[in-house]
């Protein structure tokens, strides 16, 4: 922040990408109530992130003809993989009571703990408090012939219901499992030209067969986990998806009602130099000058495993191909 040539804008919604022909030249923002324009020195770099980044380009004129016309945008470039190829990992749970109740609870008895938690972290920065609650995580192949793994596991030492916006009393455990490699492709579309207006999201979850296949033996492999030894003195009963669960039938019922985005949406400005590709190797937005695009939606296909490390990556990237470009380095 200390730097002169840095300056940061809060509360600032960027409305539009201003262009002059193909030449990228400014940003249309929105600020306190009001509409401004900044104009670029040298280049923009667009990172709304998997959702924004597709709507803002579309906003601007950036996308298909006929995704544009709908909303009366006129083009700037015909470009018809903006906003599509979107992916994510999705994610389903298996929950057990935890009959030890060292887990961290929503009980009564839990209260005491709970005060000292808060004491802990308060004097030196330690105790459950101080947990991501996400602890452990693993790995895990479907079949031993797999040459990667299809599988991801985080655990949780406390029930997780509704990405934690429900609480649920008890104490419990939970073994999040999601699927890294789906193979069903969703998509951004515009829902209006009105910049505020959010977009649609269609992720298309498991519209490939190959998907509920992994799904259903990786939740399977879950339960086994919680059946193993070294759960025994923990285990204190399946809750979700419960003892009464077996069949793959109501176990592909169990995923369609609950399995949820563990945050990961990428590619839906994909990288590449095919017809759907958005951006090339250098992050440049194809047919156009001054514009690059880095976040997560240039990933052509979702990494395997969290997202968040290959974005500042991809960040960097993106500092050093403007720097090349320059001649700045
Ligand atoms: C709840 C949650 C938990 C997660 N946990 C993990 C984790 O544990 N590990 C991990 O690796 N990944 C995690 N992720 C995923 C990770 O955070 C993302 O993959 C990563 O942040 C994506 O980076 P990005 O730069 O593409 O987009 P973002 O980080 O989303 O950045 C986009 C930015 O653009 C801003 N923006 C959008 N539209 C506009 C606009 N019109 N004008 C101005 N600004 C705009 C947004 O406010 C945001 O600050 C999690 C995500 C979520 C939501």
């Amino acid at each position: 922040m200390d730097r002169p040539n840095l300056t940061v804008l809060t509360g600032a919604h960027a409305t539009r990408i201003l262009f002059s022909g193909k030449q990228a030249v400014g940003v249309e923002i929105e600020r306190k109530g009001e509409r401004q324009r900044i104009e670029a020195e040298r280049e923009i770099v667009l990172s709304g992130g998997a959702i924004n980044s597709p709507q803002l380009l579309q906003l601007s004129g950036v996308g298909s003809k006929q995704a544009l016309a709908q909303h009366g945008i006129a083009q700037v470039a015909d470009l018809p993989g903006v906003g599509q190829n979107l992916q994510d990992h999705l994610d389903v749970t298996v929950m057990v009571r935890d009959r030890s109740k060292q887990a961290i609870g929503v009980a009564p008895g839990f209260l005491p703990k709970a005060l000292a938690g808060l004491w802990q972290y308060w004097r030196k920065r330690e105790g459950f408090l101080s947990s991501n609650v996400a602890e452990t995580g693993g790995f895990a192949r479907l079949s031993p012939q797999s040459a990667l793994p299809e599988i991801q596991f985080h655990f949780l030492p406390t029930y997780l219901r509704n990405h934690g916006r429900d609480l649920a009393p008890g104490y419990g455990a939970t073994l999040h499992m999601c699927q890294l490699r789906p193979k069903s492709r969703g998509f951004i579309a515009l829902k209006s030209a009105d910049p505020l207006t959010a977009p649609a999201i269609q992720p298309n979850y498991l519209s490939h067969a190959d998907d509920w296949d992994e799904m259903l033996r990786g939740l399977k492999l879950a339960r086994r986990i919680f059946e193993a030894d070294a759960f025994r003195d923990i285990h204190g009963g399946e809750v979700a998806p419960g003892a009464g669960v077996r069949s793959d039938q109501d176990l592909r019922a169990y995923i369609r009602r609950s399995a949820e985005s563990i945050y990961h949406p990428v590619g839906s400005c994909k990288m590449g130099h095919d017809d759907m590709a958005v951006v090339d190797a250098q992050l440049r937005v194809h047919g156009l000058s001054g514009l690059r695009v880095a976040d997560a939606s240039i990933m052509p296909t979702v990494i395997g495993g969290n997202t968040n490390a290959p974005c500042m990556v991809i960040g960097q990237k993106c500092a050093r191909a403007i720097l090349s470009s320059h001649n700045l380095q």
